[in-house]
């Protein structure tokens, strides 16, 4: 029998070790241990970390790498944020949003990141954006997954055009219904979009993804709204609430209530703990809130919990490197999630999780799915969360078509060694688990 690609001697994200992943036909047909066979391409992952790709479920690739077009965020607030990216969207050209969320596909796949959930601005008359993220969709999608969110970035209400272009981006074949509750102008428009939106959602058989309650005001409880009409109109699993900082500033007694109805509602809860650091509290003198929402807690309830990145050197923020182990890494310092299985749950939130939520099919490691696969070079995924581990292959549908050299830093020092890999510092425990 011949396999058009063998890996051997890889360890999994569920901690098995010494494992073989067979590919056919861009398939993955066999994954056990010590598979002997032909292959037309074998690759040694010499008991490193095999894993499904990395998934971004929540990000703005319209505005990503715009960063200091037309200038920069003084603040560093969400608000002025949204004042810029409103300065830059008449400037907006679909050749260069094409040509800079091409550029971003780029360096997503060299980090292994193949999935993609992008909101778009629908607030735009013209929809620029709306139509270069379809044709950009179209471009990438041998490799790369891209979902697209319509959304109502000025708000549903609030912007005199916004309903009407989200319908027209819907009819135009973007796939999800977006909304930003808590930036209509009162508390009951904002009850209302969700209404609204969640019945568009409804009608057409689509998902909904809602920016829901981006603020430090505890009042802002949209999220109940939210998890009350997924229920009222049987969207249960297809509905996902973004951001949910409020959450964080919320008296314990009302997140009591709440946790279990987002639990009951099956809404999927998405927090962006690199964007949420730095957009939230920025009111607060000291002690400042860090906008995380309830992530343990909500993990606890069995809430299906994933991770987006947000933002990419955009009006939002200034940082980001497609990095999905940059995101669960400030998870884990946001949310003081450092227990073992606590910064395995993070892995699972840039993984498994989001496949959830975006409806990925054929994701995962075994028989049957996808032969879409990264080798880090990290021993299991607590490493590889610590080291924010190099991408050493991106594999899609049994191909190779990302890979980054080893890293190896070469000493000079007296009596000590030549060269040092990283990764080796593992603890020795750390293998076994
Ligand atoms: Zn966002």
């Amino acid at each position: 029998m011949t396999f058009d690609l063998l890996v051997k001697n890889a360890n999994l994200p569920d901690d098995r070790t010494g494992i073989d992943i067979a590919v056919s036909g861009g398939k993955i047909v066999a994954v056990e241990a010590g598979i002997s066979a032909e292959a037309g391409r074998v690759i040694d992952a010499g008991g490193k970390l095999v894993t499904a790709p990395f998934i971004d479920i929540h990000f703005h690739m319209d505005a990503t790498l715009s960063l200091g077009t037309p200038r920069l965020n003084r603040s560093g607030t969400l608000l002025e944020g949204i004042q810029l990216w409103g300065e830059l969207k008449p400037l907006l050209t679909k050749e260069a949003v094409i040509e800079r969320a091409l550029r971003y596909c780029d360096l997503a796949v060299s980090q292994g990141l193949l999935a993609v959930r992008s909101h778009v601005d629908v607030c735009d008359d013209r929809l620029v954006g709306v139509e270069a993220l379809l044709e950009v969709k179209d471009l990438v999608k041998d490799y790369l997954d891209l979902q697209l969110v319509a959304f109502p970035q000025d708000g549903f209400y609030r912007s005199p055009t916004a309903a009407k272009n989200l319908i027209r981006s819907l009819d135009m074949g973007v796939d999800v219904v977006g909304g930003i509750p808590h930036f209509e102008r009162t508390m009951e428009d904002g009850r209302l979009s969700v209404k609204a939106l969640c019945e568009i959602a409804a009608e057409r058989g689509l998902m909904v993804d809602l920016h829901c309650d981006e603020t430090d005001d505890p009042m802002s409880r949209h999220i109940e709204s939210l998890a009350y009409e997924t229920q009222r109109l049987g969207l249960k699993g297809r509905v996902a609430g973004s951001h949910l900082t409020s959450m964080h500033s919320m008296d314990n007694y009302y997140a009591s209530k709440l946790l279990p109805l987002i639990a009951e509602a099956e809404i999927h809860c998405v927090p962006n703990p690199l964007a949420n650091i730095v957009l939230q509290g920025r009111h607060d003198t000291y002690p400042k809130r860090r906008g995380m929402m309830r992530v343990p807690e909500l993990m606890a309830l069995g809430v299906n919990v994933a991770f987006g990145q947000d933002s990419c050197m955009d009006p939002w923020y200034s940082f980001g490197s497609a990095d999905m182990l940059e995101v669960a890494h400030m998870a884990v310092h946001t949310g003081h999630m450092t227990s073992r299985d606590a910064v395995k749950s993070c892995f699972r939130a840039i993984t498994e999780n989001p496949a959830k939520t975006f409806g990925l099919e054929g994701y995962g490691i075994a028989v049957g799915c996808n032969a879409d696969l990264v080798l880090l070079e990290a021993r299991d995924t607590i490493e590889a969360v610590r080291m924010k581990a190099n991408r050493l292959a991106v594999i899609r549908r049994g191909k190779v078509i990302a890979e980054t050299a080893p890293r190896t830093a070469t000493l000079s020092l007296q009596g000590r060694p030549a060269t040092i890999e990283p990764w080796r510092y593992a603890p020795v425990e750390a293998g076994a688990n």
